[in-house]
């Protein structure tokens, strides 16, 4: 793809800026530095801001010309409680927090974005850049629909990007459907009766137990549901005992669940648990988002938004 030059002499500082945020990350629903950096940055370059949506996202708005359609372009703003493993001079200041999944660098891509489409204009309609806190699991975009989102600023389509280490710079991944699947946490704990360890007959031990369960969870994957409906069960934390010579009185298991539909998700629940990572992978303390992504995500961002609002209106598509 062919990188918009306005875009690529911003790059340099939108890098900076995106080591900004990365030095500087807040968890869900905490990004007040970080909507205030974007709400400053899209005021300079003259774009009007809305703030508050969902507690702290922010809406951003490009308009041009007299046609009356629009559509909105999102990022993710929220870092992980994760503590940053990497040297560099723009590492996390905070410790046990992180962007380690690359918001900063989303938050980059959509404002170079944003300062393009502002600049040059080259578009019939409007044009909503949406910074959505609390991605990471709190809900965020929930909380900016709930708070008016969609009524505020009607859209016919909106768009959103990730980044995905592994994938060449420059390459884009597209399929029909859902992309991301759904995650759901679950927590089970097992009672049983502890004893000293040379007597297990006194003991109601609860690790064999757990250990079928953990094993089981795997046959609900594997024969329950259809083999084409994708699903994940991750045991991830298994707690128990605090020594070597005592049976414990108890287990807990915890992990998570992905799937892609409801109707997957719903028979995992009823079979096992409730609703509830190559290269350097998200979530990783050592990942670092790639700079040179801002410029490639920006120059998408505003050739979408030109060929969206210049191509006729389309039904809403599931
Ligand atoms: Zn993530
Ligand atoms: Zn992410």
């Amino acid at each position: 793809m062919s990188l918009l030059k306005p875009i690529l002499e911003d790059a340099a500082a939108l890098a900076s800026l995106r080591r900004d945020l990365h030095a500087h990350p807040e968890l869900g629903y905490q990004e007040q530095r970080t909507a205030a950096l974007i709400a400053d940055t899209l005021t300079q370059w003259g774009i009007p801001v809305h703030r508050g949506l969902g507690g702290t996202g922010v809406v951003g708005i490009v308009r041009n010309g007299s046609s009356a359609r629009a559509l909105g372009l999102r990022a993710d703003i929220d870092a992980l409680p994760v503590t940053e493993r990497n040297t560099f001079a723009h590492a996390s200041v905070h410790q046990g927090r992180m962007h380690a999944c690359g918001h900063d660098g989303h938050t980059a891509m959509l404002l170079a974005a944003a300062r393009y489409l502002a600049a040059h204009r080259g578009f019939d309609g409007t044009v909503y850049l949406v910074f959505q806190p609390a991605e990471e699991g709190g809900g965020g975009a929930r909380a900016m629909i709930r708070d008016g989102l969609f009524e505020r600023f009607p859209m016919e389509a909106i768009f959103g990007i990730h980044n995905w280490p592994g994938l060449a710079a420059g390459q884009f991944a597209l399929r029909a459907g859902p992309v991301f699947a759904s995650t759901s946490e679950f927590k089970v704990t097992i009672r049983g009766r502890g004893a000293h360890a040379a007597m297990p007959h006194n003991s109601i031990d609860p690790l064999p137990v757990a250990c079928q369960i953990v094993q089981a969870f795997q046959t609900v994957i594997s024969r329950n549901k259809r083999p084409l409906d994708p699903a994940v069960i991750s045991t991830t934390m298994i707690r128990a005992g605090e020594a070597t010579n005592v049976i414990p009185e108890a287990c807990e298991l915890q992990g998570t669940v992905r799937t892609f539909t409801v109707e997957v998700l719903d028979m995992i629940e009823q079979r096992s648990a409730g609703h509830g990572a190559g290269p350097c992978m998200l979530h990783n303390p050592s990942y670092d988002f790639n700079d040179e992504l801002i410029p490639l995500g920006g120059s998408m961002w505003v050739r979408l938004a030109e060929k969206w609002l210049s191509e006729g209106p389309r039904a809403p598509q599931r």
